[in-house]
């Protein structure tokens, strides 16, 4: 009887470490599951005006199968008008 008790004891704490084990694993995955920083940190030039920035805080502009970005819209909208025609 007295084994018994300990056999439930025993399960019991094993479902607590592996539920606290668990939860530990799913916080690390959610911790590297962020998206990488670092590519979206690179410094890039503005084609138009020059300026250097970040590309996340860019405008994507897809021209001749490649992908430009601008400082801002306005620099994106001038380039357009610059190197595209409207026939
Ligand atoms: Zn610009």
């Amino acid at each position: 009887m007295r084994l018994l008790i300990y056999l439930i004891l025993g399960y019991l704490i094993y479902r607590v470490v592996r539920t606290v084990v668990k939860q530990a694993s799913q916080q690390k995955v959610r911790k590297t599951d962020a998206p990488p920083l670092q590519a979206d940190d690179v410094m890039i030039q503005d084609p138009l005006c020059g300026i250097y920035f970040a590309r996340r805080d860019g405008v994507a502009l897809t021209h001749e199968g490649r992908t430009l970005y601008f400082c801002s819209e306005s620099c994106k909208e001038k380039f357009l008008a610059k190197y595209t025609r409207t026939d």
